[in-house]
């Protein structure tokens, strides 16, 4: 397994692998040749405080709602029958370390800590048994959503699409067992959300499967995977932390929009 970041030093973007601590191992210009773990000619030397970027720029992120049973409970919803998906726009990504901006327009801005998976190559309808053969690794996501307008307006569009509301990385690793793995997410260090992953209504592959079916994925588009129970609100000044089993943590402040 290895575990991969995109950084940035000066005006330089590279994705580099980083050992448990973060330290840099390699550097890559490109994300495919991160991913190959091809031999490097560029010592990562001088990487070590670069900043960290999202690990990925998506064409498109794609959620999953109501995924797990506790949040379905949790929002008073029956489970779904088939995936709820929805779209946030490549707009709403935000770095790892950013602030995540509450907008003048919401009253009630939710964390929802997920589990993310980024696509390795283009795809259109994979079946599920091939579906795990498209996925470059997985990260972690805060699928950020004004709880006020999803429920007034009866769609995600708006409630989930503002910029800054899809904190995403830090770090992307190539191999995973979902279910082996739990997630946390604490604000301003108080536990607020705390599941295993192996609590999805859908699994990753059935996903991938549904998903592609409709719309061609891209490398680096991201599938986030839905939210445990427990979500709730931020406020100015608070810092969300969503945290993944051998993934590690992303961590954002939170600030009222200037
Ligand atoms: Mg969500």
């Amino acid at each position: 397994m290895a575990r991969i970041q995109r950084r940035q030093l000066g005006r330089r973007i590279a994705w580099l692998e980083v050992d448990a601590d973060d330290a840099p191992v390699s550097i890559w210009d490109t994300i495919d040749d991160a991913l190959a773990g091809l031999p490097t000619p560029i010592p990562a030397a001088g990487w070590e405080h670069a900043r960290v970027l999202a690990p990925v720029t998506p064409s498109k992120i794609v959620c999953v709602g109501l995924n797990y049973h506790a949040h379905a409970r949790e929002m008073g919803r029956e489970l779904p029958e088939e995936p709820l998906i929805f779209l946030k726009p490549s707009t709403a990504l935000l770095d790892p370390g950013m602030s995540i901006e509450l907008p003048p327009s919401s009253q009630n801005v939710h964390h929802e800590g997920e589990l993310a998976i980024v696509i390795s190559k283009r795809c259109s309808r994979v079946r599920a048994e091939d579906a795990l053969n498209y996925v470059a690794g997985y990260t972690i996501m805060n699928d950020v959503t004004a709880r006020d307008i999803q429920k007034r307006e009866g769609r995600y569009t708006r409630a989930k699409g503002f910029d800054t509301f899809a904190p995403l990385g830090p770090t992307l690793v190539t191999d995973l067992d979902p279910d082996a793995v739990s997630i946390e997410v604490r604000v301003n260090g108080e536990l607020r959300q705390q599941s295993s992953c192996s609590d999805l209504i859908f699994p990753i592959p059935a996903l991938i499967a549904f998903i592609s079916e409709a719309m061609t994925l891209l490398p680096g588009d991201v599938i986030s995977t839905g939210t445990p129970s427990g979500v709730g609100p931020i406020s100015d000044g608070d810092t969300v932390d969503v945290s993944i089993t051998s993934i590690g943590r992303l961590s954002n402040p939170v600030s009222a929009s200037a």
